[in-house]
């Protein structure tokens, strides 16, 4: 199966029909171009169809099965990878070596990249190119050029992939923040002047597709976290993503303005904080401390921030639940914030951490019962994506990166914001673009992989 130079196709292997392990491939005129490729986390006590159970310390990253492209991989032009969350990233080290092809990214982005194939021995071997907001470049048979917009890390990029036959706009992971405090922020005028340029095709984030309203801003956030953090008498601990560089800007803003002393509580966390402040995105009034000495200071002299909002095994806040953290041991009176919010699936192991604290006497603030907005989502809520499909005005809508009641109620708003025709499908069916639109289910084999003992192994 190769595309002509008729055709233009989208074909998702991983990231269509779920949320999480982003795997998209474009074809034309002969050529691949891929965009995104990333991991997911199965549930602990999943059964495998190999048989193994996977629990017991960390579950397995996964990732989509890229045996279709890895069969063509001399017609593989790159890879984009348009932002450093693990769904579109984390798997780059694991599946690059059956791809070899040149990966074009970022500089926030590049950053992280470059620290995770480290780890695998695989820093100087990886061609990594990065490129700048707003710039083109010529990849193989396509023509991309790297838009701003927000989201919920910093550096993110929406795709305009230009060919001869057709344009196709791929947002990535996106929310309109008109105040995102770190990083680049996004232009109306970029949207619209891709309507005027004609755009075949829009393959957008559906993760909130049935959210009423406008995401909330970053800025927005402020306030309801000062006033929480003003009044608490001992320790505080909040919990975040570590990606979230502008939450983090924001608490150590905070800190300064409660006189408390703020360290970061957590590998993720340390790891990103640095990579921002080697891309120049670390703001230099936030200053941080060692954890280490967090355990000497006055209590209300104390602001941690820590990894495991979800509830993960063997995270900082976990860690500080079980009295097991070598920096210090939280109190009664000590106050621990979710600025966060649950990802589906991990529900339970949230509630067992929270009741661990409690028993500990700590004061547990959710950002379901703060009564104040203490999280922001990154992803677009209806309103958003109306202005989006009213900005780019594509002739046909594809939503991914969601399952499948979130791309079902995405193409009804997307038709009801003008635009003639949606195409919502799966990982493996081939959507045609051009030369005549529509969807051939399941023409290609997909699956998922799983990192288990050092080796890539099928598990479904
Ligand atoms: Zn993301
Ligand atoms: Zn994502």
């Amino acid at each position: 199966m190769t595309p002509d130079h008729n055709d233009l196709w989208f074909l998702p292997l991983g990231g269509a029909g779920e949320i999480g392990m982003n795997l998209n491939l474009y074809g034309h005129d002969g050529q691949w171009l891929m965009v995104d490729c990333g991991v997911t986390f199965p549930k602990p006590g999943r059964i495998a169809a190999d048989g193994t159970v996977h629990h017991r310390g960390e579950p397995p990253v996964q990732m989509a099965d890229p045996a279709f492209i890895a069969d063509r991989r001399d017609k593989l032009a790159g890879l984009i990878i348009t932002h450093a969350h693990e769904d579109h990233i984390g798997a780059v080290p694991y599946l690059w070596p059956l791809l070899q092809c040149p990966v074009y990214t970022s500089r926030f982005t590049a950053e992280i990249l470059r620290r995770k194939l480290a780890e695998f021995d695989l820093l100087h071997r990886v061609p990594i190119i990065e490129v700048d907001t707003g710039e083109r470049r010529q990849i193989g048979t396509f023509n991309v050029q790297w838009l701003a917009l927000t989201h919920s890390i910093p550096d993110p990029n929406a795709l305009m992939i230009r060919t001869r036959i057709g344009n196709i706009f791929h947002s990535g992971d996106w929310k309109l923040d008109d105040n995102p405090l770190v990083g680049h922020g996004y232009t109306t005028s970029t949207f619209t002047d891709l309507a005027e340029e004609g755009v075949a095709a829009m393959v957008c984030d559906s993760t909130n597709a049935t959210v009423q309203g406008h995401s909330v801003s970053e800025a927005a956030l402020h306030e309801g976290l000062r006033d929480l953090i003003a009044v608490a008498e001992g320790r505080v601990i909040v919990t975040c993503f570590g990606s979230n560089i502008a939450r983090l800007h924001t608490l150590a803003s905070i800190a300064r303005e409660t006189g408390r002393y703020m360290g970061l509580l957590g590998r993720s966390l340390v790891n990103m904080s640095g990579a921002a402040k080697a891309t120049g995105l670390w703001p230099g009034s936030d200053k941080l401390i060692s954890p280490a000495h967090l355990g000497y200071l006055p209590r209300h002299e104390v602001l941690g921030v820590a990894t495991g909002s979800q509830g993960e095994p063997r995270t900082a806040l976990r860690r500080l639940a079980q009295g097991s953290h070598p920096d210090f041991e939280l109190e009664a009176g000590d106050t621990v914030i979710f600025s966060a919010r649950a990802i589906p699936g991990n529900e339970e192991a949230i509630e067992a951490l929270i009741s661990q604290l409690r028993k500990l006497g700590v004061i547990v603030i959710t950002a379901e019962d703060a009564g104040v907005p203490i999280h922001a989502s990154g992803h677009p809520a209806q309103d958003e994506l109306k202005a989006m499909y009213r900005w780019v005005q594509p002739r046909i809508a594809i939503p991914v990166h969601g399952e499948a009641e979130h791309m079902d109620v995405h193409a009804d708003l997307a038709k009801g914001a003008g635009v003639p025709r949606a195409m919502v499908g799966r990982n493996g069916d081939l959507f045609m673009v051009r030369p005549v639109p529509g969807i051939r289910r399941q023409v290609v084999e997909t699956g998922r992989l799983g990192w288990q003992k050092q080796e890539l192994v099928r598990v479904y």
